[in-house]
Protein backbone atom coordinates (compact mmCIF):
# COMPACT_ATOMS: atom_id res chain seq x y z
CA UNK A 1 0.00 0.00 0.00
CA UNK A 2 2.77 2.36 0.70
CA UNK A 3 5.10 1.33 -2.28
CA UNK A 4 3.71 3.75 -4.88
CA UNK A 5 4.50 6.83 -2.77
CA UNK A 6 7.85 5.39 -2.16
CA UNK A 7 8.49 5.00 -5.76
CA UNK A 8 7.34 8.60 -6.67
CA UNK A 9 9.37 10.09 -3.61
CA UNK A 10 13.18 7.62 -4.66
CA UNK A 11 12.38 8.16 -8.48
CA UNK A 12 10.77 11.48 -9.33
CA UNK A 13 14.67 12.60 -9.09
CA UNK A 14 13.53 15.00 -11.86
CA UNK A 15 10.09 15.45 -11.43
CA UNK A 16 10.50 16.72 -7.97
CA UNK A 17 7.92 15.44 -5.27
CA UNK A 18 5.84 17.74 -3.64
CA UNK A 19 7.24 18.28 -0.24
CA UNK A 20 3.23 16.93 0.67
CA UNK A 21 4.30 13.38 -0.92
CA UNK A 22 7.51 12.97 0.40
CA UNK A 23 6.39 13.68 4.19
CA UNK A 24 3.81 11.12 3.13
CA UNK A 25 6.37 8.95 2.52
CA UNK A 26 8.78 9.72 5.22
CA UNK A 27 5.96 9.19 8.07
CA UNK A 28 4.70 5.86 6.02
CA UNK A 29 8.35 4.58 6.39
CA UNK A 30 8.26 6.10 9.77
CA UNK A 31 5.40 3.74 10.43
CA UNK A 32 6.24 0.55 9.09
CA UNK A 33 9.31 0.89 11.36
CA UNK A 34 6.84 1.09 14.43
CA UNK A 35 4.75 -1.19 13.16
CA UNK A 36 8.01 -3.75 12.41
CA UNK A 37 9.31 -2.98 16.31
CA UNK A 38 5.62 -3.62 17.65
CA UNK A 39 5.71 -7.01 16.26
CA UNK A 40 9.59 -7.38 17.01
CA UNK A 41 8.45 -6.91 20.81
CA UNK A 42 5.38 -8.70 20.55
CA UNK A 43 7.72 -11.87 19.48
CA UNK A 44 9.95 -11.45 22.01
CA UNK A 45 7.85 -10.80 25.03
CA UNK A 46 4.70 -13.09 23.83
CA UNK A 47 2.73 -12.07 27.07
CA UNK A 48 2.34 -8.92 26.30
CA UNK A 49 -0.34 -9.28 23.34
CA UNK A 50 -2.75 -10.33 25.80
CA UNK A 51 -3.06 -7.68 28.69
CA UNK A 52 -1.97 -4.80 25.70
CA UNK A 53 -2.67 -3.03 22.87
CA UNK A 54 0.37 -1.52 21.77
CA UNK A 55 -0.47 1.51 19.92
CA UNK A 56 3.15 3.50 19.01
CA UNK A 57 6.54 4.07 19.83
CA UNK A 58 6.85 7.20 21.98
CA UNK A 59 10.98 7.03 22.70
CA UNK A 60 13.82 5.83 21.57
CA UNK A 61 17.18 5.71 23.19
CA UNK A 62 20.32 3.79 23.35
CA UNK A 63 18.86 1.89 26.07
CA UNK A 64 15.30 1.48 25.64
CA UNK A 65 12.49 1.48 23.55
CA UNK A 66 9.29 2.74 25.09
CA UNK A 67 5.50 1.97 23.49
CA UNK A 68 2.51 3.49 24.24
CA UNK A 69 -0.31 0.91 25.20
CA UNK A 70 -3.42 0.60 26.00
CA UNK A 71 -4.69 -2.02 28.86
CA UNK A 72 -7.96 -3.03 29.97
CA UNK A 73 -6.84 -4.18 33.89
CA UNK A 74 -10.24 -3.22 35.19
CA UNK A 75 -13.41 -3.98 33.38
CA UNK A 76 -15.10 -0.79 31.21
CA UNK A 77 -11.92 0.62 32.33
CA UNK A 78 -9.27 1.68 29.42
CA UNK A 79 -6.01 2.42 31.12
CA UNK A 80 -3.10 3.97 29.44
CA UNK A 81 0.24 2.41 29.72
CA UNK A 82 4.47 3.23 29.18
CA UNK A 83 5.86 -0.07 28.38
CA UNK A 84 9.54 0.33 28.55
CA UNK A 85 11.62 -2.24 26.74
CA UNK A 86 15.11 -2.36 27.57
CA UNK A 87 17.79 -3.56 25.67
CA UNK A 88 18.60 -6.97 25.99
CA UNK A 89 22.71 -6.35 26.38
CA UNK A 90 21.51 -4.61 29.62
CA UNK A 91 22.97 -5.87 32.53
CA UNK A 92 21.00 -7.67 34.99
CA UNK A 93 21.75 -5.79 37.86
CA UNK A 94 21.50 -2.65 36.24
CA UNK A 95 18.05 -3.74 35.08
CA UNK A 96 17.05 -5.03 38.60
CA UNK A 97 18.25 -2.13 39.91
CA UNK A 98 16.34 0.19 37.48
CA UNK A 99 13.59 -1.89 38.27
CA UNK A 100 13.60 -1.13 42.63
CA UNK A 101 14.56 2.78 42.47
CA UNK A 102 11.23 2.65 40.57
CA UNK A 103 9.21 0.14 43.17
CA UNK A 104 10.87 1.03 46.02
CA UNK A 105 10.86 5.53 46.07
CA UNK A 106 8.53 5.34 43.15
CA UNK A 107 4.84 6.27 42.64
CA UNK A 108 4.65 9.23 44.39
CA UNK A 109 6.21 12.61 44.79
CA UNK A 110 6.74 13.24 40.95
CA UNK A 111 8.13 9.90 40.65
CA UNK A 112 7.59 7.33 38.20
CA UNK A 113 6.47 4.26 40.00
CA UNK A 114 5.85 1.18 37.96
CA UNK A 115 2.84 -1.40 37.42
CA UNK A 116 4.25 -4.57 35.79
CA UNK A 117 7.10 -6.02 34.95
CA UNK A 118 7.66 -8.71 32.06
CA UNK A 119 10.13 -11.23 31.01
CA UNK A 120 11.30 -13.32 28.71
CA UNK A 121 14.58 -14.61 28.31
CA UNK A 122 16.91 -11.57 27.84
CA UNK A 123 14.05 -9.01 27.06
CA UNK A 124 12.71 -6.93 29.79
CA UNK A 125 9.68 -4.56 29.82
CA UNK A 126 8.76 -2.14 32.65
CA UNK A 127 5.16 -1.37 32.54
CA UNK A 128 4.40 1.98 34.16
CA UNK A 129 1.65 4.09 34.29
CA UNK A 130 1.54 6.56 30.93
CA UNK A 131 1.96 10.24 31.42
CA UNK A 132 1.63 12.33 28.23
CA UNK A 133 3.93 15.47 28.55
CA UNK A 134 5.13 18.31 26.21
CA UNK A 135 8.21 18.75 24.61
CA UNK A 136 10.62 21.07 26.58
CA UNK A 137 11.93 22.93 23.67
CA UNK A 138 8.41 23.22 22.11
CA UNK A 139 6.76 25.13 25.14
CA UNK A 140 10.65 26.37 26.51
CA UNK A 141 9.72 29.75 25.66
CA UNK A 142 5.60 30.15 26.03
CA UNK A 143 6.31 29.36 29.69
CA UNK A 144 4.98 31.96 31.99
CA UNK A 145 7.28 32.29 34.85
CA UNK A 146 5.27 30.85 37.35
CA UNK A 147 5.12 27.79 35.23
CA UNK A 148 9.06 27.87 35.65
CA UNK A 149 8.56 28.26 39.35
CA UNK A 150 6.10 25.03 39.22
CA UNK A 151 8.29 22.95 37.38
CA UNK A 152 11.31 23.29 39.34
CA UNK A 153 9.26 23.38 42.63
CA UNK A 154 7.91 19.73 41.31
CA UNK A 155 11.38 19.02 40.29
CA UNK A 156 12.68 19.21 43.87
CA UNK A 157 9.94 17.03 45.28
CA UNK A 158 11.13 14.31 43.15
CA UNK A 159 14.74 15.11 43.91
CA UNK A 160 14.18 15.41 47.40
CA UNK A 161 12.56 11.68 47.53
CA UNK A 162 14.99 9.88 45.61
CA UNK A 163 17.83 11.65 47.14
CA UNK A 164 15.83 10.43 50.54
CA UNK A 165 16.44 6.73 49.49
CA UNK A 166 19.85 7.41 48.57
CA UNK A 167 19.68 7.32 44.98
CA UNK A 168 21.98 9.53 42.45
CA UNK A 169 19.41 9.83 39.30
CA UNK A 170 22.28 11.08 37.36
CA UNK A 171 20.32 11.81 34.15
CA UNK A 172 18.76 14.69 34.81
CA UNK A 173 17.14 16.48 32.33
CA UNK A 174 14.29 17.41 30.94
CA UNK A 175 13.58 14.51 28.96
CA UNK A 176 13.64 12.83 32.03
CA UNK A 177 11.30 14.64 33.62
CA UNK A 178 8.08 14.35 32.25
CA UNK A 179 5.43 17.60 32.16
CA UNK A 180 1.87 17.66 31.60
CA UNK A 181 1.27 21.15 31.56
CA UNK A 182 -2.52 21.38 31.06
CA UNK A 183 -2.82 18.24 34.24
CA UNK A 184 0.40 19.82 36.00
CA UNK A 185 1.37 16.76 36.76
CA UNK A 186 5.25 15.74 36.21
CA UNK A 187 7.51 12.67 37.03
CA UNK A 188 10.65 11.86 37.07
CA UNK A 189 11.89 8.68 34.97
CA UNK A 190 14.36 7.10 33.80
CA UNK A 191 16.84 5.10 36.51
CA UNK A 192 18.82 3.64 34.24
CA UNK A 193 21.83 5.11 34.83
CA UNK A 194 21.17 5.73 39.01
CA UNK A 195 23.31 4.79 41.46
CA UNK A 196 23.43 4.69 45.19
CA UNK A 197 24.88 6.93 47.87
CA UNK A 198 27.06 4.99 50.28
CA UNK A 199 24.41 4.32 52.62
CA UNK A 200 20.98 3.68 49.80
CA UNK A 201 18.39 2.54 50.76
CA UNK A 202 18.63 0.63 47.24
CA UNK A 203 19.84 -2.69 47.93
CA UNK A 204 20.41 -3.31 44.32
CA UNK A 205 22.52 0.00 43.84
CA UNK A 206 24.89 -1.00 45.95
CA UNK A 207 25.95 -3.62 43.61
CA UNK A 208 25.71 -0.97 40.82
CA UNK A 209 28.47 1.30 42.84
CA UNK A 210 30.38 -0.59 43.60
CA UNK A 211 30.82 -2.38 40.45
CA UNK A 212 31.21 1.18 38.73
CA UNK A 213 33.73 1.85 41.50
CA UNK A 214 35.90 -1.22 41.01
CA UNK A 215 36.40 -0.81 37.06
CA UNK A 216 39.41 -0.15 36.07
CA UNK A 217 40.89 -1.78 39.25
CA UNK A 218 40.73 -5.34 40.46
CA UNK A 219 38.14 -7.28 38.43
CA UNK A 220 35.31 -8.27 40.50
CA UNK A 221 33.35 -10.95 40.15
CA UNK A 222 31.37 -9.05 38.29
CA UNK A 223 33.22 -7.97 35.66
CA UNK A 224 32.51 -10.05 33.14
CA UNK A 225 30.18 -7.07 32.00
CA UNK A 226 32.49 -5.01 30.42
CA UNK A 227 32.81 -7.85 27.87
CA UNK A 228 31.42 -8.68 25.09
CA UNK A 229 27.59 -9.69 24.23
CA UNK A 230 26.79 -13.14 25.63
CA UNK A 231 29.91 -13.28 27.42
CA UNK A 232 28.32 -13.49 30.88
CA UNK A 233 25.42 -15.63 32.25
CA UNK A 234 24.59 -15.60 36.39
CA UNK A 235 21.94 -16.19 37.71
CA UNK A 236 20.18 -12.87 39.18
CA UNK A 237 20.94 -12.03 42.35
CA UNK A 238 18.77 -13.73 44.85
CA UNK A 239 16.26 -11.43 45.74
CA UNK A 240 15.97 -10.25 42.57
CA UNK A 241 12.50 -11.37 41.11
CA UNK A 242 13.20 -14.00 38.56
CA UNK A 243 10.14 -12.62 36.65
CA UNK A 244 12.37 -9.72 36.12
CA UNK A 245 16.34 -10.63 35.99
CA UNK A 246 17.45 -11.03 32.62
CA UNK A 247 20.68 -12.68 32.04
CA UNK A 248 23.48 -11.08 29.63
CA UNK A 249 25.43 -8.63 29.31
CA UNK A 250 25.47 -5.09 29.08
CA UNK A 251 26.89 -1.87 28.14
CA UNK A 252 25.48 0.85 29.76
CA UNK A 253 27.23 2.07 33.26
CA UNK A 254 30.37 0.42 32.09
CA UNK A 255 30.85 1.37 28.25
CA UNK A 256 30.53 4.68 29.49
CA UNK A 257 33.47 5.18 31.57
CA UNK A 258 35.76 3.35 28.86
CA UNK A 259 38.90 5.45 27.71
CA UNK A 260 40.32 5.36 23.93
CA UNK A 261 43.61 5.20 23.93
CA UNK A 262 44.51 5.90 19.65
CA UNK A 263 48.40 5.13 19.27
CA UNK A 264 50.25 8.17 17.55
CA UNK A 265 50.85 7.99 13.28
CA UNK A 266 53.96 7.01 13.57
CA UNK A 267 53.34 5.31 16.84
CA UNK A 268 55.16 8.17 19.13
CA UNK A 269 53.03 10.10 20.85
CA UNK A 270 49.08 9.06 20.84
CA UNK A 271 46.08 10.84 22.18
CA UNK A 272 43.78 9.90 24.61
CA UNK A 273 40.27 10.47 24.31
CA UNK A 274 37.21 10.53 27.29
CA UNK A 275 34.82 8.85 25.10
CA UNK A 276 33.57 7.75 21.40
CA UNK A 277 31.64 11.10 20.90
CA UNK A 278 35.05 12.76 21.75
CA UNK A 279 36.48 15.48 19.09
CA UNK A 280 39.51 15.17 17.42
CA UNK A 281 42.41 17.38 18.02
CA UNK A 282 42.29 20.16 15.34
CA UNK A 283 38.54 19.18 14.09
CA UNK A 284 35.92 21.65 13.79
CA UNK A 285 35.77 24.70 16.03
CA UNK A 286 37.37 23.22 18.85
CA UNK A 287 40.56 21.43 19.78
CA UNK A 288 40.63 19.40 22.34
CA UNK A 289 43.40 16.86 23.44
CA UNK A 290 42.98 15.50 26.57
CA UNK A 291 43.97 12.77 28.78
CA UNK A 292 42.41 10.98 31.88
CA UNK A 293 44.75 8.40 33.32
CA UNK A 294 45.30 6.13 36.69
CA UNK A 295 48.35 6.06 38.09
CA UNK A 296 50.99 3.13 37.18
CA UNK A 297 53.05 2.33 39.54
CA UNK A 298 55.78 4.04 38.95
CA UNK A 299 54.00 7.38 38.90
CA UNK A 300 52.48 6.81 42.16
CA UNK A 301 55.58 7.42 43.14
CA UNK A 302 56.14 10.80 41.47
CA UNK A 303 52.46 11.34 43.08
CA UNK A 304 51.61 13.00 39.64
CA UNK A 305 47.59 11.75 38.16
CA UNK A 306 44.72 12.27 36.06
CA UNK A 307 45.41 15.34 33.58
CA UNK A 308 43.30 16.46 31.71
CA UNK A 309 44.25 19.15 28.77
CA UNK A 310 42.05 21.20 27.37
CA UNK A 311 43.88 23.01 24.42
CA UNK A 312 42.77 25.64 22.16
CA UNK A 313 39.07 25.83 23.21
CA UNK A 314 37.12 27.86 21.15
CA UNK A 315 33.45 27.91 21.81
CA UNK A 316 31.53 28.03 18.66
CA UNK A 317 30.21 31.30 17.77
CA UNK A 318 30.79 34.45 15.27
CA UNK A 319 32.12 37.55 16.30
CA UNK A 320 33.17 36.93 19.91
CA UNK A 321 33.01 39.68 22.13
CA UNK A 322 35.78 37.77 24.16
CA UNK A 323 36.70 34.48 22.57
CA UNK A 324 36.91 31.52 24.80
CA UNK A 325 40.04 30.47 22.45
CA UNK A 326 42.68 29.29 24.02
CA UNK A 327 41.17 28.45 27.17
CA UNK A 328 43.96 26.42 27.96
CA UNK A 329 43.54 23.74 31.05
CA UNK A 330 44.62 21.29 32.89
CA UNK A 331 43.54 19.03 35.37
CA UNK A 332 45.14 17.01 38.14
CA UNK A 333 43.98 15.20 40.77
CA UNK A 334 45.94 17.10 43.75
CA UNK A 335 46.17 14.36 46.41
CA UNK A 336 46.73 16.15 49.70
CA UNK A 337 50.34 15.94 49.59
CA UNK A 338 50.89 16.40 45.85
CA UNK A 339 52.32 19.13 44.69
CA UNK A 340 50.88 20.89 41.32
CA UNK A 341 54.27 20.40 39.80
CA UNK A 342 54.18 18.24 36.58
CA UNK A 343 57.26 15.42 36.30
CA UNK A 344 56.78 15.18 33.02
CA UNK A 345 57.25 16.98 30.15
CA UNK A 346 53.95 16.92 28.70
CA UNK A 347 52.40 19.42 31.22
CA UNK A 348 50.44 22.16 29.81
CA UNK A 349 51.37 21.10 26.37
CA UNK A 350 48.89 19.97 23.39
CA UNK A 351 50.52 16.75 23.52
CA UNK A 352 50.59 13.28 25.96
CA UNK A 353 54.01 11.49 26.96
CA UNK A 354 54.57 8.54 27.24
CA UNK A 355 54.73 8.26 30.89
CA UNK A 356 51.30 9.91 31.28
CA UNK A 357 50.24 7.56 28.16
CA UNK A 358 51.42 4.71 30.83
CA UNK A 359 49.03 5.45 33.57
CA UNK A 360 45.55 3.86 33.65
CA UNK A 361 42.49 5.44 33.87
CA UNK A 362 40.66 7.33 36.81
CA UNK A 363 37.98 5.32 38.73
CA UNK A 364 35.16 7.30 38.37
CA UNK A 365 31.44 6.44 36.94
CA UNK A 366 30.97 9.34 34.30
CA UNK A 367 27.54 8.85 32.95
CA UNK A 368 25.03 10.87 31.56
CA UNK A 369 24.50 13.84 29.12
CA UNK A 370 27.82 16.08 28.84
CA UNK A 371 25.69 19.06 29.14
CA UNK A 372 24.05 18.66 32.65
CA UNK A 373 26.76 16.92 34.19
CA UNK A 374 28.33 18.85 37.18
CA UNK A 375 31.92 19.42 37.03
CA UNK A 376 33.14 17.03 39.65
CA UNK A 377 31.32 14.39 37.65
CA UNK A 378 33.49 16.35 34.41
CA UNK A 379 36.64 15.95 36.03
CA UNK A 380 35.94 12.32 36.89
CA UNK A 381 35.83 12.80 40.52
CA UNK A 382 35.52 9.60 42.39
CA UNK A 383 33.00 10.56 44.71
CA UNK A 384 30.11 11.99 43.13
CA UNK A 385 27.32 12.77 45.44
CA UNK A 386 23.26 13.78 45.15
CA UNK A 387 25.19 17.18 44.75
CA UNK A 388 25.12 15.71 40.81
CA UNK A 389 21.83 15.95 40.25
CA UNK A 390 21.14 19.24 42.17
CA UNK A 391 23.85 20.96 39.48
CA UNK A 392 21.73 19.35 36.44
CA UNK A 393 18.54 20.75 38.29
CA UNK A 394 20.35 24.23 38.14
CA UNK A 395 21.32 23.26 33.90
CA UNK A 396 17.20 23.19 33.80
CA UNK A 397 16.76 26.21 35.32
CA UNK A 398 19.47 28.00 33.55
CA UNK A 399 17.42 26.93 30.18
CA UNK A 400 14.10 28.26 31.89
CA UNK A 401 15.38 31.33 32.59
CA UNK A 402 17.74 32.40 29.27
CA UNK A 403 14.99 30.66 26.82
CA UNK A 404 17.80 28.42 25.41
CA UNK A 405 17.80 24.89 25.04
CA UNK A 406 20.03 22.91 25.16
CA UNK A 407 21.50 25.63 27.57
CA UNK A 408 25.42 23.71 27.11
CA UNK A 409 26.13 21.65 23.87
CA UNK A 410 28.95 20.08 24.33
CA UNK A 411 29.76 16.39 22.56
CA UNK A 412 32.36 15.91 25.21
CA UNK A 413 33.14 16.47 29.00
CA UNK A 414 35.83 18.89 27.89
CA UNK A 415 34.09 21.17 26.30
CA UNK A 416 31.02 21.06 28.45
CA UNK A 417 33.75 22.30 31.18
CA UNK A 418 35.36 25.07 29.16
CA UNK A 419 31.28 26.14 28.86
CA UNK A 420 31.03 26.03 32.07
CA UNK A 421 34.22 28.46 32.69
CA UNK A 422 32.59 30.54 30.66
CA UNK A 423 29.78 31.38 33.00
CA UNK A 424 30.64 30.70 36.10
CA UNK A 425 34.47 31.87 35.54
CA UNK A 426 37.59 30.08 35.10
CA UNK A 427 39.26 30.95 38.27
CA UNK A 428 36.22 30.07 40.42
CA UNK A 429 35.92 26.53 38.83
CA UNK A 430 39.78 26.41 39.12
CA UNK A 431 38.88 27.14 42.96
CA UNK A 432 36.07 24.65 43.25
CA UNK A 433 37.99 21.97 41.66
CA UNK A 434 40.38 22.16 44.29
CA UNK A 435 38.49 21.28 46.93
CA UNK A 436 37.74 18.20 45.50
CA UNK A 437 40.62 17.04 44.69
CA UNK A 438 41.50 18.16 41.17
CA UNK A 439 43.83 21.06 39.86
CA UNK A 440 42.82 22.89 36.84
CA UNK A 441 45.13 24.96 35.01
CA UNK A 442 44.09 27.97 32.52
CA UNK A 443 46.27 29.64 29.98
CA UNK A 444 43.12 32.11 29.46
CA UNK A 445 40.84 33.66 32.58
CA UNK A 446 37.60 34.05 31.46
CA UNK A 447 35.38 36.02 34.03
CA UNK A 448 31.88 35.04 35.82
CA UNK A 449 28.99 36.16 34.25
CA UNK A 450 26.01 37.84 36.40
CA UNK A 451 23.27 35.23 35.64
CA UNK A 452 20.33 37.79 35.50
CA UNK A 453 22.13 39.98 33.14
CA UNK A 454 23.74 36.67 31.32
CA UNK A 455 19.53 35.16 31.30
CA UNK A 456 18.08 38.45 30.32
CA UNK A 457 20.24 39.40 27.38
CA UNK A 458 19.73 35.76 26.07
CA UNK A 459 16.24 36.15 26.20
CA UNK A 460 15.92 39.51 25.25
CA UNK A 461 14.87 41.13 28.27
CA UNK A 462 17.80 43.23 29.38
CA UNK A 463 16.52 47.24 28.69
CA UNK A 464 20.62 47.73 28.38
CA UNK A 465 21.00 45.35 25.22
CA UNK A 466 19.87 45.56 21.78
CA UNK A 467 17.04 42.90 21.51
CA UNK A 468 17.70 39.79 20.03
CA UNK A 469 17.12 39.25 16.47
CA UNK A 470 16.00 36.06 15.37
CA UNK A 471 17.98 35.07 13.11
CA UNK A 472 18.71 31.60 11.03
CA UNK A 473 19.40 28.84 13.60
CA UNK A 474 22.31 28.24 15.15
CA UNK A 475 24.14 31.69 14.09
CA UNK A 476 23.51 34.42 16.33
CA UNK A 477 24.02 35.08 19.77
CA UNK A 478 23.23 38.53 21.53
CA UNK A 479 24.31 41.34 19.08
CA UNK A 480 25.97 43.32 21.97
CA UNK A 481 29.12 43.48 23.46
CA UNK A 482 27.85 43.70 27.02
CA UNK A 483 27.91 40.38 27.35
CA UNK A 484 31.28 38.83 27.37
CA UNK A 485 31.02 35.89 26.73
CA UNK A 486 29.67 34.02 23.16
CA UNK A 487 27.01 31.14 24.51
CA UNK A 488 27.06 28.30 22.07
CA UNK A 489 24.25 28.91 19.46
CA UNK A 490 21.09 26.77 20.77
CA UNK A 491 20.24 23.57 18.69
CA UNK A 492 17.81 21.39 18.84
CA UNK A 493 19.36 18.55 21.37
CA UNK A 494 20.25 15.44 19.44
CA UNK A 495 19.00 12.83 22.05
CA UNK A 496 15.56 14.34 22.34
CA UNK A 497 13.15 11.57 21.90
CA UNK A 498 9.80 13.60 21.33
CA UNK A 499 7.87 12.82 18.26
CA UNK A 500 7.06 15.41 16.32
CA UNK A 501 10.68 17.51 17.58
CA UNK A 502 11.83 18.06 13.89
CA UNK A 503 9.03 20.67 13.30
CA UNK A 504 12.33 23.09 12.68
CA UNK A 505 11.26 25.55 15.06
CA UNK A 506 14.90 26.90 16.66
CA UNK A 507 14.05 28.56 20.20
CA UNK A 508 14.60 32.07 19.73
CA UNK A 509 13.57 34.69 22.29
CA UNK A 510 11.66 37.10 20.40
CA UNK A 511 10.08 34.38 17.77
CA UNK A 512 8.46 31.97 20.67
CA UNK A 513 7.82 34.16 23.11
CA UNK A 514 3.79 34.08 23.76
CA UNK A 515 3.81 34.89 27.64
CA UNK A 516 5.79 37.47 29.11
CA UNK A 517 3.74 37.04 31.88
CA UNK A 518 6.24 38.09 34.87
CA UNK A 519 9.26 37.46 32.73
CA UNK A 520 9.69 41.47 33.21
CA UNK A 521 9.76 41.33 36.64
CA UNK A 522 11.89 38.17 37.78
CA UNK A 523 12.76 38.15 41.46
CA UNK A 524 16.44 38.02 42.34
CA UNK A 525 15.46 34.66 44.30
CA UNK A 526 15.47 33.22 40.91
CA UNK A 527 19.01 34.34 40.25
CA UNK A 528 19.47 33.23 43.69
CA UNK A 529 18.47 29.88 43.79
CA UNK A 530 20.18 29.50 40.52
CA UNK A 531 23.63 30.53 41.91
CA UNK A 532 23.31 27.96 44.40
CA UNK A 533 22.53 25.04 42.22
CA UNK A 534 25.22 26.11 40.36
CA UNK A 535 27.43 26.04 42.64
CA UNK A 536 30.53 24.67 41.67
CA UNK A 537 31.92 23.14 45.07
CA UNK A 538 29.35 20.27 45.54
CA UNK A 539 29.85 20.00 48.88
CA UNK A 540 28.18 23.38 49.48
CA UNK A 541 25.83 22.59 46.12
CA UNK A 542 22.48 23.42 47.57
CA UNK A 543 20.13 20.17 48.56
CA UNK A 544 16.84 19.43 47.05
CA UNK A 545 15.23 19.65 50.51
CA UNK A 546 16.59 23.54 50.75
CA UNK A 547 15.94 24.51 47.38
CA UNK A 548 12.62 23.73 48.60
CA UNK A 549 12.12 25.94 51.37
CA UNK A 550 14.80 28.58 49.24
CA UNK A 551 12.61 32.34 49.00
CA UNK A 552 12.14 31.65 45.48
CA UNK A 553 9.59 29.18 46.28
CA UNK A 554 7.92 31.37 49.14
CA UNK A 555 4.28 30.68 49.21
CA UNK A 556 4.46 27.35 47.36
CA UNK A 557 3.84 24.04 49.62
CA UNK A 558 4.27 20.23 48.85
P1 LIG B 1 15.85 5.94 28.14
O1 LIG B 1 16.65 5.22 29.16
O2 LIG B 1 15.88 5.27 26.82
O3 LIG B 1 16.14 7.40 28.08
P2 LIG B 1 13.37 6.70 29.48
O4 LIG B 1 12.89 5.96 30.66
O5 LIG B 1 13.98 8.04 29.72
O6 LIG B 1 14.33 5.76 28.63
O7 LIG B 1 12.18 6.88 28.47
C1 LIG B 1 12.37 7.46 27.21
C2 LIG B 1 11.22 8.38 26.86
O8 LIG B 1 10.01 7.64 26.85
C3 LIG B 1 11.00 9.50 27.88
O9 LIG B 1 11.80 10.62 27.60
C4 LIG B 1 9.52 9.79 27.68
O10 LIG B 1 9.32 10.62 26.54
C5 LIG B 1 8.95 8.43 27.37
N1 LIG B 1 8.45 7.82 28.60
C6 LIG B 1 9.13 7.05 29.48
N2 LIG B 1 8.35 6.67 30.50
C7 LIG B 1 7.14 7.21 30.26
C8 LIG B 1 5.89 7.20 30.96
N3 LIG B 1 5.72 6.52 32.10
N4 LIG B 1 4.86 7.89 30.42
C9 LIG B 1 5.00 8.55 29.27
N5 LIG B 1 6.14 8.60 28.57
C10 LIG B 1 7.20 7.95 29.06
MG1 LIG C 1 15.82 8.95 29.35
ZN1 LIG D 1 53.10 13.68 30.50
Amino acid sequence: MEEPVAFSALQGCDRSPSDDSLKKYEQNVKLSGIKKDIEKLCEAVPQLVSLFKIKDKIGEGTFSSVYLATAQLQVGHEEKIALKHLIPTSHPVRIAAELQCLTVAGGQDNVMGVKYCFRKDDHVVIAMPYLEHESFLDILNSLSFEEVREYMFNLFIALKRIHQFGIVHRDVKPSNFLYNRRLKKYALVDFGLAQGTHDTKIELLKFVQSEAQQEGCSRNKYHGVTGHKGSLSRPAPKNVDQQCAPKTSVKRSYANTQIHIKPGKDGKEGSVGLSVQRSVFGERDFNIHSSISHESPAEKLIKQSKTVDVISRKLATKKAAVSTKAVTSVVRKTASSCPAVPTCDCYGTDRVCSICLARRQQVAPRAGTPGFRAPEVLTKCPNQTTAIDMWSAGVILLSLLSGRYPFYKASDDLTALAQIMTVRGSRETVQAAKAFGKSILCSKEVPAQDLRKLCESLRGLDPNTPKLAAGPPGCTSPENTSSPVQIPPPQHSKDSVYRGDSSGCETHPMECTTNLEGWDAVPDEAYDLLDKLLDLNPASRITAEAALLHPFFKDMSS
